[in-house]
């Protein structure tokens, strides 16, 4: 079996197992009285990943497939590969008429990659595609191959004038470190139109709730540790997204070395700025999603100082010497799990 076949039948069997488990899920939750609460929840495999709706109410089966289908119809939109979507449309033709979700969407981005000085950069696409992260077919680039490439990379050189994107000839873009937590956002907004107040959405380990569960208590939300399975800690949160960027996500390795998916748009090459993870904690999916893959490529120092000059978010990091750094607004909310008590963990005020 060729290493596609055996991913897709990876991913086949694992789609299964979720439909079981779906099938053999109990169906309702409880209130704060103890009363039982309807609870319908959906997986399905969406914007390359495992993606699971849960909503809680009267209406949650309605609800839950009104995000689902949003969900779907956004992936359309935004695939880099779909021969249909917007955003093939800009890289391939130059300019595109854009659909409004998605002229919001790389209008957040552009304010973004401005935001953290390119650490994030939409613009990344063919360096990505040369290291065979667009593919799997993974391979280390010169650094002359990378240099070609560096050339036509830039966000300053994409223009959005209302809904009409210019991409210019050679650049191309992608919306793959921003569009799950936007995804996030208009999916929370569908469940919200839909009666919604308790529901929580697992976009591929990237978390966003409404509310509080349906009895009251707050979400507690396992942050996944960069050293293996599991949950080095938890945070508990009501009404926000906790959005995570790791180098274990994706990565490949040759000749003993690891290189992972984040890239540093000053080299091209995977980003190596101390961080093995970022979470970041905030109301809006697409402001966490933005900064937790750019906070990964800026390092502690610029994080902490982003951090300092906004404060409409929250960061949890891990360095590569194994410290945490934690952010003061989510410090009576994060505990760290049983076997990682020793770990060393930084307030940052
Ligand atoms: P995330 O999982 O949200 O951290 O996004 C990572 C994905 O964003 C990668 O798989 C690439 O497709 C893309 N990407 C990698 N590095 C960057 C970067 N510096 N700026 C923007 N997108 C990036
Ligand atoms: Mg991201």
């Amino acid at each position: 079996m060729d290493r596609k076949s055996a991913v897709f039948t990876a991913r086949l069997i694992t789609y299964i197992v979720l439909i079981i488990m779906l099938i053999a899920q109990t169906s309702c939750g409880k209130d704060e009285k103890n009363n039982d609460v309807k609870k319908s929840d959906e997986s399905f495999f969406a914007m390359d990943t495992y993606i699971t709706v849960t909503a809680y109410g009267e209406n949650s089966d309605e609800a839950v497939k009104a995000a689902e289908n949003k969900i779907t119809a956004l992936e359309k939109l935004w695939s880099v590969t779909d021969q249909n979507s917007e955003v093939y449309a800009a890289n391939h033709n130059g300019t595109a008429g854009l659909s409004d979700d998605t002229a919001e969407l790389v209008r957040f981005a552009l304010d973004m990659c401005d935001t953290t000085d390119g650490a994030l950069d939409i613009s990344l696409y063919p360096v990505l595609t040369a290291w065979g992260f667009t593919t799997d077919e993974h391979h280390v680039p010169t650094d002359a191959e990378l240099a070609a490439l560096l050339e036509n990379v830039g966000y300053d050189r994409i223009t959005l004038d209302g809904n009409t994107l210019t991409v210019p000839d050679g650049v191309q873009i992608d919306l793959g470190a921003v569009g799950k937590g936007y995804a996030g956002d208009l999916a929370v907004q569908e469940l919200k139109a839909n009666g919604i107040t308790s529901a929580l959405l697992d976009l591929g380990g990237n978390i966003q709730t409404i509310g509080t569960k349906p009895d009251g208590s707050t979400w507690k939300i396992g942050v996944r540790s960069p050293y293996g399975d599991g949950s080095f800690a938890t945070v508990s949160v009501k009404d926000k997204a906790v959005i995570t960027s790791g180098g274990y996500e994706r990565y490949f390795e040759e000749n003993g070395e690891v290189y992972w998916h984040i890239l540093d748009p000053k080299t091209g090459k995977p980003a190596h700025s101390g961080l093995l993870s970022v979470t970041v904690i905030g109301d809006e999916g697409r402001l966490c999603d933005s900064l937790s893959t750019s906070l990964f490529v800026m390092g502690i120092d610029r994080a902490e100082q982003l951090w300092k000059e906004r404060m409409d978010f929250d960061f949890i990091a891990v360095s590569e010497k194994g410290d945490i750094y934690i952010t003061e607004g989510i410090k009576n909310d994060f505990e760290l799990s049983e076997s990682y008590k020793g770990l060393n963990v930084s307030v940052i005020k």
